[in-house]
């Protein structure tokens, strides 16, 4: 078991209607999916890395990553950006785990520090007069 990596989610998908294939030419046989990266510890999400889009022809298979994209399959991509590629909140579940415990952390430290400080004060301000 890895203690920690890169994991892909799948975000999204969509049929890209009126888009041709460039490698056979078929007509409206073109999806994009979109996945996202994130670095997981102990298979907790922690933070999101990287979003990764690509088409594939559901006829001949052939997969684009989106360096290789056309200008119209960048122009829909451009169309269907928020719903297509956005990141998922559960993808910052480590990253919270973390802030609450630090919280708590701080808040404990405070909350115990608290009376001694006032004390330790106290006494400084006596030994200065
Ligand atoms: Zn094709």
């Amino acid at each position: 078991m890895l203690l920690y990596g890169l994991r892909a989610a799948k975000t999204g998908h969509q049929n890209l209607y009126g888009v041709k294939c460039t490698n056979c030419e078929a007509q409206g046989a073109m999806e994009m999916h979109s996945y996202s990266k994130y670095l997981h510890i102990l298979r907790i999400p922690f933070l999101p890395v990287k979003k990764v889009v690509v088409t594939q022809c559901n006829r001949c298979r052939q997969v684009l990553s989106k360096k290789k994209f056309s200008p119209d399959l960048l122009n829909r991509l451009n169309e269907m950006k928020k719903p297509l590629i956005g990141i998922p909140v559960w993808q910052f579940t480590g990253i919270l785990l973390v802030s609450i415990i630090i919280a708590l952390g701080v808040y404990k430290t405070m909350k115990r520090n608290n009376g001694s400080t006032v004390i330790v004060l106290i006494q400084q301000q006596k030994n200065k007069t």
